[in-house]
């Protein structure tokens, strides 16, 4: 791997063996392994490779799954009767409910009905609002990933210029809160951009750290970043490719060859910030497990 290449494989790697060793001396003290409930619906073949990659990796760390497949016909009221008898279910320590929804589920709406103490997503208002007000929370898998990233590679952000790009609630918001945060993770001066932004460029190329989360190939090139940058490429983009089996290839947002050329620092798509969201996503869901944010007690 080229010496500026963010290895996510890897850390990734790290990651889910410490949460394996901690559901193993959880499991050794008496207590039933975490488990983790997935939701399913309709039959995207990427979400359906989503759900698989995260339930492959809870076997690997020992944390039990079962992924329930909804027809995307499916309405609203039932969703929400479906995940209310899972936040009843005291077998159940997570509940993962895959996105994107069918255009008429409404993620914000479906999302308040998953019992806070079980979004290992971390997409729930109360757990947003608590990661905004600097409160133990379950943080989003993709902007804690790539905290987790900067911790490894020695990144530091405090009093440097973080520009985020993408503003969605499930990466590019969350991400600008814990970058902005006057606490550990955080520290940056952050700059948050979407598709109203005048000028991005301007914005980009005075960005110390770039974190780019759109799902638009090729967005960010050489020309656009200041050199010594680290870059964050969170994008999954298929492009086609008759060279590949498949028929595609995977790209993110960057221009891969362009930008690293300049940067300090940059994740490859695939193998960047992808692994490091589902390894995550095995810590969140022992934590909702331990009852590690909202301790029994306290409710
Ligand atoms: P989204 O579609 O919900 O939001 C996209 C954001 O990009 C919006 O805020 C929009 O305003 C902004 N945007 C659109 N065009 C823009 C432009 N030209 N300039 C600046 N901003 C622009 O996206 P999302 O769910 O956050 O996902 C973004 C990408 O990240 C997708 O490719 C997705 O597949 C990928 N993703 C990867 C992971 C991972 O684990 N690697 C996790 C989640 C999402």
């Amino acid at each position: 791997m080229a010496r500026n290449i963010i290895d996510g494989k890897k850390v990734a790697e790290l990651l889910r063996q410490q949460v394996r060793d901690d559901v193993r001396e959880w499991v050794g003290r008496g207590n039933r392994p975490p488990m983790l409930q997935a939701i399913l619906i309709g039959n995207d073949p990427a979400s359906g490779t989503y759900v698989g990659a995260k339930t492959k990796a809870c076997k690997e760390v020992g944390i039990e799954s079962e992924t329930v497949t909804f027809p995307d016909t499916m309405s609203v009221r039932e969703l929400k009767e479906a995940i209310r008898t899972y936040n009843n279910d005291d077998s159940i320590d997570g509940i993962l409910l895959q996105l994107p929804l069918p255009g008429h589920l409404h993620p914000s709406q479906v999302i308040e009905t998953i019992d806070h103490r079980k979004d290992v997503d971390g997409f729930h208002p109360m757990n947003v609002g608590r990661l905004a007000v600097g409160q133990p929370t379950f943080r989003s898998c993709t902007p804690a990933g790539i905290l987790e990233l900067f911790r490894y590679y020695s990144v530091m952000t405090k009093g440097r210029h973080a520009v985020v790009v993408g503003a969605s609630n499930i990466v590019g918001s969350p991400l600008a809160i814990m970058l902005s945060r006057e606490n550990d993770s955080g520290k940056a001066t952050t700059t948050l951009c979407h598709k109203y932004t005048r000028d991005l460029t301007r914005h980009i190329i005075q960005a110390d750290i770039l974190i780019v989360a759109v799902g638009s190939p090729g967005l960010i090139t050489g020309q656009m970043v200041k050199e010594g940058v680290v870059v964050i490429d969170v994008g999954i983009n298929r492009v086609s490719d008759s060279s590949r089996d498949k028929g595609y290839r995977l790209v993110g947002d960057c221009d891969f060859e362009s930008v690293a050329e300049k940067a300090s620092l940059i994740t490859p798509v695939p193998g960047g910030v992808g692994p490091m969201t589902v390894a995550m996503l095995m810590k969140n869901t022992l934590l909702a497990a331990k009852k590690s944010i909202y301790p029994s007690d306290n409710m």
